[in-house]
């Protein structure tokens, strides 16, 4: 089966095919941040599904370069910068280090380029100048340059490729701000903002006179200087569709004539506990706000995967503790095969070619325009077919290593990482206490009470996997070395508690 993907420009599903005249390489810009705060939930939605895009590609054998621009110059931004006193670099290395730590903690594969708009005002220059040259462009009193969309149109362009909307229904319902009242119509929209006081330090030199690049422009230049004038993949969240998008299209068809990007991908919104996340409903949330409440980036990662990209998801608190048992069920069932395989063989000197059935069933469905669904479904079917072989104590040690390897192969688009490589009754360092599904908190014990140490929580940890697994005379063993270790292990109806004997 051949990847097929929804193309917002065609409305249709279509089988994704690279311009490479070998067919080999991809080329993938993602729509980036605006490094003025720290991301929220329903951004990383956005970049999840960017990384599942990319990982997807990869998976298929395609050599992939992802783009992602940074936005480092915005009003927004520039507004924090002037509240703040602060410098501009100063103030968006902030959030944009904290955006990769984020992309890190969320395991996405890093983009291989991630431009900054202010070290490409060269080329987002040159843009503007050969829209100007073409026409398309014009000057306005206030010294700002806009992009016309009637010049545009006059020349046999479409503006309004993605919406397909008649185009004077576009735009009706949009404001026209305050330091745009110079253009010619209230659709233009500005390449360069001529600087005004309250830019305060941040403008650039141009030949159109000082000022700073407007944002859409910013994408078209940097995706055009990575990826060439035309590329294969434009991704987004759909309230990037308009204005951004169309105006990405806009400005870089009516610079170079050619046309900008064959597949555009765009995900749905999120929601948070059922309603559009606001700060005011309580139910906003940024990546660093679920960890502060015990979650690990791979749960909320399997969360955000849990749904198919073109469909609005609710996020909530269950949903998180729902993707906490389905990762404590895989890893419990990944650390049985490392037990079985490493009962007469040391699997990790043993190489294995993984399971094809499997890895097609899973194949097929990320073809099926990504659908995740699917795909989950695949996994745990077999999952649910290994636990049943290895309760039955029929699964060979060999079977093993070849279940391993298929795992290894499946999580190349999942990206949850467990580590395989240590030995099966160590915890993964990475998922702590939190990964076998412990109740939240069970970390931190009970407050004003001491908290276990490390070795502790491992041991009660290994206890849980053991009553899982039935296994127990080993569990009893775990809670007699946790007492000789000064700490007792009680049950209650939330899980276990730790004591300090
Ligand atoms: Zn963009």
């Amino acid at each position: 089966m051949a990847l097929k993907l929804f193309n917002t420009l065609s409305r249709s599903v279509q089988e994704f095919t690279p311009l490479d005249s070998t067919g080999k390489k991809v080329g993938l810009y993602c729509c980036g941040p605006t490094v003025y705060d720290f991301a929220h939930i329903g951004n990383w939605r956005t970049f999840v599904f960017g990384d599942l895009v990319r990982r997807t590609l990869e998976f298929k054998g395609y050599a992939v370069t992802h783009v992602m621009n940074i936005t480092d110059v915005e009003d927004k931004i520039i507004k924090r910068v002037r509240e703040t006193k602060t410098s501009l670099r100063e103030f968006t290395g902030q959030y944009e280090a904290a955006f990769r730590e984020d992309l890190k903690t969320l395991n996405c594969r890093l983009p291989h380029h991630t431009p900054r708009a202010t070290e490409h005002i060269a080329e987002i220059i040159s843009l503007i100048e050969k829209l100007l040259q073409r026409g398309i462009a014009y000057q306005a009193a206030d010294g700002s340059v806009y992009f016309s969309i009637e010049k545009y149109r006059g020349g046999g362009c479409t503006y309004g490729q993605l919406l397909k909307l008649n185009f004077d229904e576009l735009r009706t319902g949009e404001r026209v701000k305050s330091d745009e009242y110079a253009k010619e119509s209230v659709a233009d929209f500005a390449l360069w903002k001529a600087r005004v006081p309250e830019d305060g330090d941040v403008f650039w030199p141009g030949p159109f006179g000082e000022g700073r690049p407007g944002w859409h422009i910013e994408c078209s230049a940097m995706s055009m200087k990575v990826l060439g004038e035309s590329f294969d993949l434009h991704l987004g969240g759909e309230d990037l569709i308009f204005p951004h998008h169309e105006d990405e299209i806009a400005q870089s068809e009516g610079a170079t004539g050619k046309p900008f990007v064959k597949h555009w991908l765009h995900g749905a919104h999120l929601l948070v506990e059922g309603k559009k996340m606001s700060k005011s409903l309580g139910n906003f949330f940024t990546l660093r706000d679920l960890l502060a409440r015990g979650f690990t980036g791979r749960e909320i990662r399997c969360l955000l995967l849990s749904a198919h990209y073109r469909e609005t998801f609710n996020f909530t608190l269950e949903g998180l503790q729902g993707a906490r048992t389905a990762m404590a069920r895989i890893k419990e069932c990944l650390i049985k095969l490392i037990e079985v395989a490493e009962s007469t063989l040391k699997y990790r000197d043993v190489t294995a070619s993984p399971d094809t059935v499997t890895l097609n069933k899973f194949s097929n469905a990320l073809d099926d325009d990504l659908n995740i669904s699917k795909a989950w479904g695949v996994i745990f079917e077999w999952i649910r077919v290994l636990n049943r072989t290895i309760a039955q104590g029929k699964l060979s040690p060999e079977q093993s290593i070849v279940a391993i390897a298929t795992w290894k192969k499946l999580d190349k688009v999942l990206g949850l990482n467990f580590d395989l490589k240590i030995p099966a009754r160590i915890i993964d360092e990475t998922v702590h206490a939190q990964g076998i599904g412990l109740p939240v908190g069970f970390a931190a014990s009970i407050e004003g009470e001491e908290v276990a140490p490390r070795e502790i929580i491992e041991l009660a940890e290994e206890r849980i996997l053991a009553k899982r697994a039935k296994d127990f005379k080993y569990a009893d063993s775990i809670r007699e070395q946790i007492k000789s270790k000064g700490w007792a292990i009680e049950d209650t109806p939330k899980g276990p508690k730790l004591k300090k004997l």
